[in-house]
């Protein structure tokens, strides 16, 4: 088969699938990521958006294909060796330190601190207050450094989150449902959070909120039944009589 070759995806993944006891949750995948774009995988549930997300970070192993971000093969590396290769994930769920302060949640997530309990005992460098003060900025939290995350509201979590994801600086960023749970003002802001992010790096979000999908997408793809069944801008993609059929028309 000819394969795509172009050295300039973030990410390029093709004829991934992985298969459940003979089911193909996601089936014969071919999937491109760009530099600076902002990508939303849409699809009903079950569609396999999730078990993606599950294959690039290393969560799940694929039963055949390849993922390969920044033209290096991902399948076969181990979870914590593809963050290190520079691929952040934000799950559904939050894994923040409520007892520990927004900024000591930002400085145990600095690379190379010495985790969640030795890098309290270090006295803290500019470098690193630096970064987290424009992190902190950046996720809307810099008024609240000093507060214990679990005092926080839900959508400023999620914000957190984030900021712990991108001190450390990933090429690529994956979201999966972020704005699930926020009120409407949140939703605005995290949109135009996302959209900073994604200047500079590769961002992938899974999301089910037409309205947010279409402040932020450059492109949407959807998915179904582990196949693409549409993919292009919003427009296009809303158009789509097979994806009204099977997922806008609900
Ligand atoms: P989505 O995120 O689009 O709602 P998922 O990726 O979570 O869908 O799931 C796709 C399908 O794969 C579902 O039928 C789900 O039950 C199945 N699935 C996902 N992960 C596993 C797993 N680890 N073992 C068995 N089945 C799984
Ligand atoms: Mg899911």
């Amino acid at each position: 088969m000819n394969m795509q070759t172009n050295t300039d995806f973030t990410l390029a993944i093709e004829e991934l699938t992985v298969s459940f006891d003979g089911f193909k949750a996601v089936d014969d995948l071919n999937f491109y990521l760009d530099k600076n774009e902002l990508h939303v995988i849409i699809g009903p549930n079950g569609a396999g958006k999730t078990t993606v997300l599950d294959l690039i970070c290393g969560k799940t192993k694929a039963t055949s294909g390849s993922i390969k971000f920044l033209n290096n093969e991902l399948i076969g590396l181990s979870e914590h060796a593809i963050v290190r290769s520079g691929v952040g994930r934000k799950f559904q769920t939050p894994s923040i330190y409520e007892n520990l302060t927004v900024l000591e949640n930002l400085e145990v997530s600095y690379p190379h601190s010495r985790g969640v309990f030795g890098s309290l005992l270090f006295k803290r460098n500019k470098t690193v207050l630096d970064k987290i003060h424009e992190i902190a900025h950046e996720i809307m939290l810099e008024q609240m450094l000093d507060t214990e995350a679990g005092l926080l509201s839900h959508g400023q979590k999620q914000w957190l989150e984030i900021g712990m994801l991108l001190i450390q600086d990933p090429q690529l960023m994956m979201l999966d449902e972020p704005v699930a749970g926020m009120s409407v003002k949140e939703r605005e802001q995290t949109a135009i959070l996302l959209n900073k992010i994604s200047k500079g790096r590769s961002v992938l979000v899974i999301e089910h909120d037409m309205d947010f999908v279409a402040s932020i997408a450059h492109k949407v793809t959807v998915l179904h039944q582990g196949k693409i069944l549409a993919t292009g801008n919003m427009d296009k993609v809303q158009n789509d009589p097979k994806v009204i059929e099977v997922y806008l028309g609900h």
